[in-house]
């Protein structure tokens, strides 16, 4: 990392189901706290706001900029909230080093992203923004695709909620049946498009290890 990266061409909003990742991590939920009881979350979480070009490929850890929890001291309360880490361990950042899931998502994506948000601060803000302002969980939750361990939803039931709300179709990932992780792409005035490579199709063929099948679950925490 380090040196100039050619400008970007497009951000990925991608979340996180935690019902799913939590299923992989429940034995060190007392370490990450977020995978169990109160602190719970009951919808998709983020992952991280990530700049994309239109090939298909990205930019990674694109200035000598460290992260600083101070920066966002102001926004702690709704990070833990909507944006925790649901994993054991701790990720690398762009040093050599290990830090927090912000740290990572910062230093390896957020820098990338300075020419449209900003400072570290502003790419915090900004995705928390867009996350609330394009609410999935609730979009789904209104065409009835709510946590479940025993549904089974469609797959193109699901893009379709997801395309009829924002005119963009998502990318999912899933682990097995479930769905762990959703991908919203938006231009640079953060308007919806479409994602550069459209890795789903709603046929069920599996082109990938994390694709989804033509039947998919939302998981619920399993105490
Ligand atoms: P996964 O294999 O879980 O999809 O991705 C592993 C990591 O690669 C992600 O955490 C992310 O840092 C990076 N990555 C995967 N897909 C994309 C993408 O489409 N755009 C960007 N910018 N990074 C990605
Ligand atoms: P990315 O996939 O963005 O490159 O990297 C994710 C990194 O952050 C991995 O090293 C992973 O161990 C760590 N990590 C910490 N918390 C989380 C989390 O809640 N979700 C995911 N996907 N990765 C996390």
């Amino acid at each position: 990392g380090g040196h100039k990266q050619r400008e970007f061409d497009y951000f990925k909003l991608s979340l996180q189901w935690p019902g799913t990742v939590c299923h992989r991590t429940r034995h060190c939920c007392s370490s990450n706290g977020c995978c169990r009881g109160s602190n719970a979350p009951t919808g998709f979480t983020i992952h991280g706001l990530w700049p994309d070009y239109n090939d298909g490929t990205w930019p990674a850890c694109c200035n000598g900029k460290r992260f600083d929890v101070k920066e966002i001291s102001t926004l702690l309360g709704a990070l833990n909230k909507f944006w925790p880490s649901l994993s054991c361990s701790s990720p690398s950042n762009c040093h050599g080093g290990k830090g927090l899931f912000w740290e990572h998502e910062w230093e390896k994506h957020g820098t990338c992203a300075s020419s449209v948000v900003g400072d570290e601060y502003k790419y915090f803000l900004t995705t928390l923004n867009i996350y609330f302002k394009y609410n999935i969980t609730e979009v789904l939750r209104e065409a009835g695709y709510v946590a479940s361990n025993s549904e089974k939803y469609p797959l193109g039931g699901i893009i379709s909620a997801i395309q009829n709300a924002f005119h963009t179709t998502p990318e999912l990932e899933c682990s097995g049946d479930a769905v762990e992780e959703l991908r919203l792409c938006f231009d640079k005035n953060f308007k919806p498009r479409d994602c550069a490579v459209d890795s789903n199709t709603e046929s069920g063929i599996v082109t990938s290890k994390k694709s989804c099948p033509r039947y998919v679950s939302l998981p619920d925490y399993v105490s």
